[in-house]
């Protein structure tokens, strides 16, 4: 049965947990979706086991938990968690899902302190202005340091983290945190996270914590004056003001807030997700998308549940039970199970089946999903990723899409069997379908069949689903990788090349896009190629 949802923007939060891989995001997110659970199914006595266990299952089976959102609740507030990939081959994951969240968690590995691909995601966010909040996890392992995590992120990152906890013990004596804001304790009497208690701060951290409270409270001041004055004459700060300092300071993008714990101990994750709700954004915080209409004028569409639609679509996967799900965010307006709506990237009237909100055990048919909401649309048939929809009768504005880089790796595919390359083919066509990054092409000398796509490991998982989804085995040759540099010169132009090798010409098509580097000292190329692999020797000529 479809139901109607009430739905408080201001009660909202869209976010995306990013990390390094390994860093414990997967944990992270399932004790999240655990916790959160629980909470919302309260009245029904469930010991931990139980609830792990669908969990578990879940996983097995691979749906749900790996959906593109996944929706829970905590303390009444609704929170969206969109799936942001770890591995530095989808920066185009990473890229869509920036777009469409409003504020983010940085996991970091306490004992690694900020990893490389900690950096390229949190350029990404810089990218998108998204406002984040640091967990510095596994701080029960060997080398974790919360220090590390600090000053990792300064120096790697350029960022001004506030440190909001303290742990209490280190490695595997860890054993509790501090809460900085309230100046208070919490212990945890086992991994399970069934003995939480909250206490006193203990008399051997009570110098520590006044010192961090101190640092903490002149980072707050900057963003209020009267909490600046009040702390100028040595008043007393309530709990609230700080709060509303911070939330502001992290809103603007100009500190990180620092969070503490051990996603695998159960230790610290409530308290995380008493931080999104505190201190990330609703879709009211963020500034409204942009969209051009079809005279090129620019426009932006805000969050107002009775405008116009505006909508974007940031994943399309294929689903063993209703077939084709299109994730959207919607930015302005509804929209609703039965209606039509308009393609205006393809100029197309689609056709609206069911509207699915998914949740880590269950999927909830809703009616519509509102302004600020994000959910899956069964029905569509032409819509892919970086696609606006907009009402049957609005004007047909395109919303400022998602970047989709070029495919920087190619290799040659083959069926094992003769008589399955029609099967390959068409699967081929399906997967690209799905990810924009994933392309497929002809190699005009051999009539070998190419398939080109993000890093060694795309490909792998295009080669393993061939043969899990589509029961095709395929034969693959040697990579062939585009060429990446750091340049001292920016360049963003397209052309023609032509190398001679042997007497015999090679010809492509370039385009060349390249990137300031974060903390300066030249450029990165982040688009290099189209259509085959560019020599060293001939970049320096495009220029
Ligand atoms: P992801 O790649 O970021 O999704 O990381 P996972 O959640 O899969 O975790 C990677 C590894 O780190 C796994 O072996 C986890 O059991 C382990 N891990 C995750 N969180 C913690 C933690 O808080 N403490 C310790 N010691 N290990 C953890």
């Amino acid at each position: 049965m479809a139901v109607k949802t009430e739905f408080n923007l201001k009660k909202t939060r869209n976010i995306g947990i990013a990390a390094h891989i390994d860093a414990g995001k997967t944990t992270t997110t399932e004790r999240i979706l655990y916790y959160t659970g629980r909470i919302h199914k309260i009245g029904e006595v469930h010991e931990g086991a139980a609830t792990m266990d669908w969990m578990e299952q879940e996983r097995e089976r691979g749906i749900t938990i790996t959906s593109a959102v996944t929706t829970c609740f905590w303390k009444d507030h609704r929170i969206n968690i969109i799936d942001t990939p770890g591995h530095v081959d989808f920066t185009i994951e990473v890229e869509r899902s920036m777009r469409v969240l409003d504020g983010a968690v940085a996991v970091f590995d306490a004992s690694q302190g900020v990893e490389p691909q900690s950096e390229t995601v949190w350029r990404q966010a810089e990218k998108y202005r998204v406002p984040r909040i640091a967990f510095a996890n596994k701080m029960d392992k060997t080398g974790a340091d919360i220090m590390l995590v600090i000053n990792s992120m300064i120096e790697r990152l350029g960022a001004r983290p506030v440190l909001m906890q303290l742990p209490i013990g280190r490695e595997d004596t860890f054993s509790g945190i501090i809460d900085l804001v309230r100046m208070r304790a919490y212990t945890y009497g086992n991994d399970l996270g069934t003995d939480i208690r909250e206490v006193e701060i203990p008399a051997e951290y009570q110098d520590q914590a006044a010192e961090w409270r101190e640092k903490l409270v002149e980072a707050a001041a900057d963003f209020d004056e009267e909490l600046m004055m009040k702390y100028l004459e040595g008043e007393e700060i309530t709990e609230e003001e700080l709060k509303a300092a911070i939330r502001k300071g992290t809103l603007s993008l100009e500190i990180t807030p620092v969070f503490l714990g051990s996603a695998l101990k159960n230790k610290g994750v409530q308290l995380l997700l008493d931080a999104v709700v505190d201190y990330l954004p609703s879709p009211l915080d963020v500034p409204p998308i942009k969209g051009t209409t079809p005279d090129g004028e620019e426009i932006t569409r805000s969050p107002d549940f009775d405008g116009p639609l505006a909508a974007l679509a940031f994943k399309i996967m294929a689903d063993p039970y209703v077939g084709r799900l299109t994730f959207i965010r919607v930015y302005s307006g509804r929209i609703t199970a039965g209606s039509y709506v308009y393609n205006s990237t393809k100029g197309k009237k689609e056709r609206v089946g069911r509207l699915l909100r998914m949740h880590a055990n269950h999927r909830e048919e809703v009616e519509e999903l509102k302004a600020g909401d994000l959910g899956a649309v069964v029905g569509l048939k032409d819509t892919i990723t970086g696609d606006t929809l907009v009402g049957e009768n609005d004007e047909p504005i395109v919303l400022e899409s998602i970047d989709i880089p070029e495919p920087v790796i190619d290799v040659a595919i083959e069926p094992k069997t003769k008589a399955d390359q029609e099967k390959l083919t068409m699967a081929l066509a399906r997967l690209a379908e799905e990810d924009p990054t994933f392309r497929v092409s002809t190699d005009p000398e051999s009539g070998q069949t190419i398939i080109s796509g993000m890093g060694e490991l795309h490909l792998e998982i295009i080669v393993d689903r061939l043969k899990r989804e589509f029961k095709v085995d395929a034969n693959v040759g040697k990579p062939q990788v585009a060429y990446r540099e750091t340049i001292t010169t920016p360049v963003d132009v397209e052309g023609k090349f032509i190398r001679q090798t042997g007497g015999r010409g090679q010809y492509g098509h370039v385009k060349i896009k390249a990137e300031p580097l974060p903390r300066g000292g030249g450029f990165e190329f982040v688009n290099a190629i189209v259509g085959g692999v560019v020599p060293k020797e001939y970049i320096p000529a495009v220029q």
